[in-house]
Formats: C-alpha cells, sequence, structure tokens
C-alpha cells in the first residue's frame, strides 16, 4: 500500500510538472503568436528610391505593447510584431513602449464593463509575472517599466529609455524607447503614484484604455462621461511633472474636459480617422476634437489595425495617413501601429520600407514622408518632455 501511495505521488507530481511546461513552454507562447499575428505574405514592392529614402528617415513609433508578452525582446523572435533586431530592420529610431495593465473579457469597442474578469490577471499569472503583479494594477505598470530598463541596462542592446527632451540626441544606432501608460486606473485612484510612475520612467500617460476608470469615461466604457474630480486633479498633475497626455480611447467628453483644463498640447497614440473610415466611429475620435489636438500642436498616430484604418495592408496605412494629412495637415500625423497590441496586422515593424514605398508611389512628397514617419513625433516629444 505504502508503495502504491508513493508511486501514485510520483505520478501527480510527473502530472503536474508536465502540465506547468506545457502551458509554459506551449500554450503561453502559442496564445502570444495567436493573439499577434502578421497576414501571410509575400515581401511588399519597396523601390530602390523608396529604400534610399527610407533608410534616411527618422521614424518614429508611438504605440506597441511588446512588454505585455513574455519574449526575449533583445532576440529575433518568430511570433509577435516588435524586438530590438527587427526594429532595426525597420530603421526604426523611436519606439513608445505602452504597458497594458487591466482588460475586460469579451474587449469590444461598444461597450465593456469596467467590472468584468480582467484577462490580465490571467496573463500575469500565466506568463509567471511577480506576485505583486497579481493583484494590482500599480505593480503591472511598474513591471513592464522594469523590463524595458532591464534591457538597457546592458549596454550590448543600445537603447536609452527617454527622459527629457535632450535623451532624443541620440547617434543613429541607438533605439530610444518611451514609455506610455495605456490607460491611468494603475494609479489606483491615488495622485502621489504619479510620481511613483514618473520615477520608474514614465513620460506619457493614457487616460483611459477599454473602460470607464476613475479618471473620467473611456470611449469604449458604459458611461460616456468626462473628467471626474480625480481626473482633473490628475492631469493636472501629470502635466506639473512633465507627463504627456494620451487620449487614445478616451470618451469625447472626457478629451473635450481635457482640451478645456490645459493648453498644452496631447497625442493620439494609435488610432485613426473616422471620415477615413466611417464605421471606426467607435475606436475614433471625431474629426472636429482631431482638428482641435492638431490645432494646439498635437499629433495622431496612424494604426495598422482593421478597427482603427479599415484597410490594413500597406497601401492602406498609407491611404489612412494621407487622409489624415488632409484632414489635419502634415504636422500633426505620426505612426502609431499599436504592435503587439493584440492585434492583425500586414507587416511586422521589420517591413516598414513598405509603407514609405506606399507613400511614394501615391505622391506623398518626400518633404510629408519625412513628417509623418517620424519627424513629426521627434518634434512633439522634444517641445513636451521634461527639458
Ligand atoms: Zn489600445
Amino acid at each position: 500500500m505504502k508503495k502504491f501511495l508513493k508511486g501514485l505521488a510520483a505520478l501527480i507530481l510527473l502530472l503536474l510538472i508536465a502540465g506547468f511546461l506545457y502551458v509554459q513552454l506551449i500554450a503561453v507562447p502559442g496564445q502570444d503568436a495567436k493573439m499577434n499575428p502578421v497576414t501571410d505574405h509575400a515581401p511588399y514592392p519597396v523601390s530602390e528610391t523608396a529604400q534610399a529614402l527610407h533608410n534616411q528617415l527618422y521614424i518614429a513609433d508611438l504605440h506597441a505593447d511588446n512588454l505585455l508578452w513574455r519574449r526575449d525582446s533583445t532576440k529575433r523572435q518568430s511570433r509577435g510584431h516588435v524586438d530590438l533586431p527587427r526594429l532595426r530592420d525597420g530603421g526604426v529610431e523611436l519606439q513608445v513602449f505602452s504597458a497594458v495593465t487591466k482588460s475586460p473579457r469579451g474587449l469590444n469597442f461598444d461597450g465593456n464593463d469596467a467590472d468584468a474578469p480582467d484577462d490580465i490577471t490571467l496573463l500575469a499569472k500565466a506568463q509567471l509575472w511577480p506576485l505583486r503583479t497579481w493583484n494590482s494594477i500599480y505593480e503591472r505598470a511598474a513591471y513592464q517599466a522594469q523590463r524595458l530598463q532591464k534591457i538597457e541596462a546592458n549596454p550590448n542592446n543600445k537603447l536609452v529609455i527617454i527622459r527629457r527632451a535632450s535623451d532624443l540626441n541620440q547617434t543613429d544606432d541607438i533605439l530610444a524607447g518611451l514609455l506610455l501608460t495605456e490607460g491611468a486606473h494603475p494609479l489606483e485612484g491615488k495622485i502621489e503614484n504619479i510620481k511613483r510612475l514618473y520615477d520608474e520612467g514614465y513620460r506619457a500617460m493614457g487616460l483611459q484604455h477599454f473602460f470607464d476608470n476613475e479618471l473620467g469615461g473611456s470611449l469604449h466604457g458604459r458611461s460616456q462621461a468626462g473628467l471626474t474630480d480625480f481626473g482633473r486633479q490628475a492631469v493636472l498633475e501629470m502635466r506639473r511633472q512633465g507627463i504627456i497626455i494620451d487620449v487614445a480611447h478616451s470618451s469625447r467628453q472626457t478629451v473635450r474636459d481635457v482640451l478645456a483644463l490645459t493648453p498644452d498640447p496631447i497625442f493620439i497614440s494609435h488610432g485613426g480617422t473616422i471620415s477615413h473610415c466611417p464605421r471606426t466611429a467607435n475606436r475614433n475620435l471625431p474629426d472636429d476634437i482631431l482638428l482641435e489636438i492638431a490645432a494646439r500642436g498635437g499629433i495622431i498616430g496612424i494604426g495598422y489595425f482593421d478597427g482603427a484604418i479599415c484597410d490594413i495592408s500597406p497601401k492602406g496605412i498609407a491611404k489612412a495617413i494621407i487622409d489624415a494629412v488632409k484632414l489635419l495637415g502634415e504636422d500633426a500625423v505620426a505612426l502609431g501601429s499599436d504592435f503587439d497590441g493584440t492585434v492583425t496586422t500586414s507587416l511586422d515593424t521589420s517591413e516598414l520600407a513598405a509603407i514609405t514605398h506606399e507613400l511614394l508611389a501615391l505622391g506623398m512628397t518626400e518633404d510629408t514622408i519625412r513628417k509623418v514617419m517620424g519627424e513629426n513625433a521627434r518634434r512633439f516629444f522634444a517641445e513636451n518632455l521634461p527639458q
């Protein structure tokens, strides 16, 4: 009997180990690959002229959720959209790394409950994030910043986290990373957490993600409310500290309240225009709000995903950029891929020259291409980061 029990215990232990290894080595990477796919495609055309131009460009992208996934981003990966080698292949100089910290089950653009079960809790556990992140949204933001800090700490990785405007003046071989929270729920309702996140390296904060939070209404929440009293206080404190405000995912009223509260330029890290793609009315902000953001020196990053621009092909991305320039002017438009943001894209970050090619083929001037591919983003951050 004793022998039998011993055997049974060993068997159970073996099954537990096998289960754990299955989840860690197969299920977790598989889920990542499934959630961040690139459509099958032959190499996209890039003319010699386009490639030569692309090679000279300063390229900046305003939104990638790369830090959410358990991958070694210092090495080339066969899944997802972004890692350091592929950023270099794409010629990227500045990448905004956003931190997703809470995501309601059944995610949609039309209406999410703030208290729906949270998928990031599940992801944090499945990916074996530190225990402190399992029940704290603040800690999830802190942890994702620390992941980028760890990459920065090894000089071989040639990555610098942008903390002040002068950090933007890097030599060509250094990749600049800027930290953004996707929604300000990591504050957990505490103003003092703005300073703590600033100290972790965050220089931009989205106010909402897919649900209403302590600061105000989300574009995809239930209330469609504006800023709360706490939201007003938080926005003013962010500005006082030199944190730039991102209103991607904020409700129309929240954005109007922010524009009334502070004269400072704000941005949309990833999105598109409803006039370019009418069925994105619940994902993108109306043209009049975009025009006001642009009028005060703000920028909008054009996403590469269906919910933002309708046609995700490189030509479709180029067309969305061209329409945004027509609407908002050539100084207000930038790239905002949403790479690794649980979206399907037609390319990964190594293939950005395909966008330059299509912009050129559709008749955009070299000067304007320079601006939308990165100079607008560089100018915006140079003007609005702490000096
Ligand atoms: Zn997003």
